[in-house]
């Protein structure tokens, strides 16, 4: 990454010697290996020990959990926050682990809409519950530095498999628990 950046810098026409670059190989090496740490992991090791058997079967939601990721059209970052929720079957998930497993998928180049569906394919995958929802929201820095220029608009993404997709009232449920939420940052 270091030569990369150098390059990189010469290209959009700085001088990579000068003293105030000197050192951003350096750092830009170390937070890019940070941002794309979710392509060395798996599930399995960010979850651990986290599953434990349910005690009962009510909607768990667990609210506001930040991600940060980058996009894989423009190598910019998008950022924003995630609910998730399931109805536990035989099976549940430490509560600590929903933000492991967001930034398992996040930390690398991604679209948003493929972080809600692997999110929730992980969950299904892990505890076989009765449904699951994710509800994804997120501010794209390469359409609000950029291009179109709508620095106040986001994007919604959502996922919802078995109750959530099937039950009306199940989803509803879910939807005013997290209803404005989002949208009051
Ligand atoms: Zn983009």
């Amino acid at each position: 990454m270091e030569p990369l950046t150098r390059d990189w810098l010469s290209a959009i026409g700085e001088d990579p010697e000068r003293e105030g670059l000197a050192r951003t190989p350096h750092r830009v090496a170390k937070a890019w290996a940070y941002m794309t740490e979710g392509y060395g992991q798996t599930l399995a090791e960010v979850v651990g020990e986290g599953v434990f058997a349910a005690e009962g079967s009510e909607m768990v939601i667990v609210k506001d959990i930040e991600f940060y990721s980058m996009c894989e059209h423009h190598m910019l970052p998008f950022y924003g926050r995630a609910h998730v929720a399931y109805i536990p079957n035989k099976q549940i998930l430490g509560l600590s682990k929903f933000a492991r497993i967001l930034d398992l998928y996040s930390r690398r180049l991604q679209v948003q809409e493929r972080i809600t569906t692997q999110v929730a394919d992980a969950i299904e995958e892990l505890l076989e519950p009765k449904g699951v929802a994710v509800l994804m929201e997120g501010i794209h820095l390469c359409m609000a530095m950029r291009g179109v220029q709508k620095q106040n608009s986001s994007t919604t993404t959502s996922a919802m498999r078995g109750l959530f997709r099937s039950d009306p009232r199940t989803r509803a449920e879910f939807m005013s628990a997290v209803q404005g939420t989002l949208r009051s940052r």
